[in-house]
């Protein structure tokens, strides 16, 4: 399960820095996650939960924010949104990685991304 990985991840930077800033405990740490990443909103949440405990994130509880897929052309310079069909199965994303304006290749600008945006922290 990818998610497990990717939320111990985050516990481990949440905790850091949260040690480094002294903080009495943590409210809510604050996750991007981009849905080109087919990571479970669901998962990430279950999996935190169960890696905060015993931590300084035990009350603390995560909050997610989808990221919209963006991609850019090189060759009409179009950047928006990418062509997308949900294929109505377990939630997962078909998507086209070609310019929707010109058919051309694209490089995906957002999308891919899961880092932490923000930690909410009580600090004497
Ligand atoms: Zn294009």
């Amino acid at each position: 399960m990818h998610e497990l990985s990717v939320a111990s991840e985050i516990v481990r930077v949440a905790v850091r820095e949260a040690e480094r800033r002294g903080a009495k405990r943590v409210k809510s740490v604050h996750l991007v996650v981009g849905k080109l990443t087919h990571l479970s909103k669901e998962q990430l949440t279950f999996c935190y939960n169960v890696l905060k405990k015993g931590t300084i994130l035990k009350g603390s509880k995560i909050v997610i924010r989808e990221q919209e897929p963006k991609v850019e052309c090189s060759s009409c310079g179009y950047l928006g949104p990418i062509g997308e069909v949900s294929d109505g199965e377990a939630g997962l994303w078909a998507v086209s990685l070609s310019c929707p304006r010109c058919g051309g290749v694209v490089k995906v600008k957002e999308g891919l991304e899961c880092r932490i945006d923000a930690i909410k922290m009580v600090v004497p």
